[in-house]
């Protein structure tokens, strides 16, 4: 149980973060949820979450672009309910393209909100899990930490950065109770995988359905997608006492996607 435990999950008004929240909270810890979208949608996730799970559930809009933004998040969260004893850096976004035609924007883009923003989130964290000799810090990476594919350059530096980064951490917490890990999933059904289609289709000259059976599906040796409620439960056992010892890992969950 996270009864009594208070968590902080970037990006977590879609897809995977929110299904990590939403975790987190039915096992009874107290959440703040921050991402993009529209402001009634989400405080109407805000508030179901209270509603269902009996905890306190806030939303902070900070952009994972901005290190001052992602620190003052970190601070709010920590100080609205004296403690933040689990951090996931999962906000992320994607760019098809090849490295040549790679829009300089969206390179920094990625860098910033998939790699950077775990470094500040990170640092923010560190000093108050440290004074309570627990902390949980877990990033979603992804397969792309482990194996390339072609057209995303800047996800997959991005991805194998957080792995590094993850290390790291790992390595200057091994003796302050707190834990350090990533998630590396394979091809979830979310909106992030819905909007590469298009660019993709254009990229490879391919259909939809070729893009899905034959690029994504592909690579993925179960032919099936990975579940955003089966990622959020590997991050429920990396906050538990059982997975006390397991720190600087990246634990793959992608249907054998790198395995093959
Ligand atoms: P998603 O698009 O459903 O969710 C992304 C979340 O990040 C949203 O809440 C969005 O509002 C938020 N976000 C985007 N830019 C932001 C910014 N600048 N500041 C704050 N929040 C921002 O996508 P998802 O698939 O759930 O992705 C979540 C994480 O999982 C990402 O790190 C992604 O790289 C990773 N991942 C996804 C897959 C997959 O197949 N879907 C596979 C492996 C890893």
């Amino acid at each position: 149980s996270l009864k009594s435990r208070n968590a902080l999950v970037t990006g977590s008004t879609s897809g995977i973060g929110l299904a990590i929240a939403r975790t987190f909270a039915r096992e009874g810890a107290n959440v703040t949820i921050n991402g993009f979208g529209d402001a009634a949608a989400i405080e109407t996730e805000r508030a179901a979450i209270e509603k269902e799970f009996g905890v306190k559930a806030f939303y902070s809009d900070a952009d994972m672009t901005k290190p001052e933004a992602i620190r003052a998040m970190v601070k709010e969260a920590k100080e609205r309910l004296g403690s933040l004893d689990i951090l996931v850096n999962n906000a992320g976004i994607q760019h098809v393209s090849p490295i040549e035609d790679f829009p300089l924007e969206k390179w920094d883009q990625i860098i910033a909100i998939n790699l950077s923003a775990a470094f500040h989130g990170i640092a923010a964290a560190i000093p108050g899990m440290k004074a309570r000799h627990w902390g949980r810090i877990i990033s979603t990476a992804s397969a792309h930490s482990l194996v390339a594919s072609p057209f995303k350059s800047a996800y997959v530096s991005a991805k194998h950065g957080i792995v590094g980064l993850t290390q790291t951490a790992a390595l200057e917490l091994a003796t302050s109770g707190i834990t350090v890990n990533c998630i590396s999933p394979g091809y979830v059904w979310t909106p992030l995988v819905e909007k590469q289609i298009p660019d993709t289709m254009k990229a490879r000259n391919l259909s939809r359905d070729e893009v899905i059976n034959n690029v994504i599906l592909a690579a993925q040796p179960t032919k099936q997608f990975v579940t955003a409620d089966q990622v959020a439960s590997l991050a429920l056992y990396l906050c538990s006492d059982a997975a006390a010892q397991i720190t600087g890992s990246n634990l793959v969950i992608d249907g054998g996607w790198t395995a093959a």
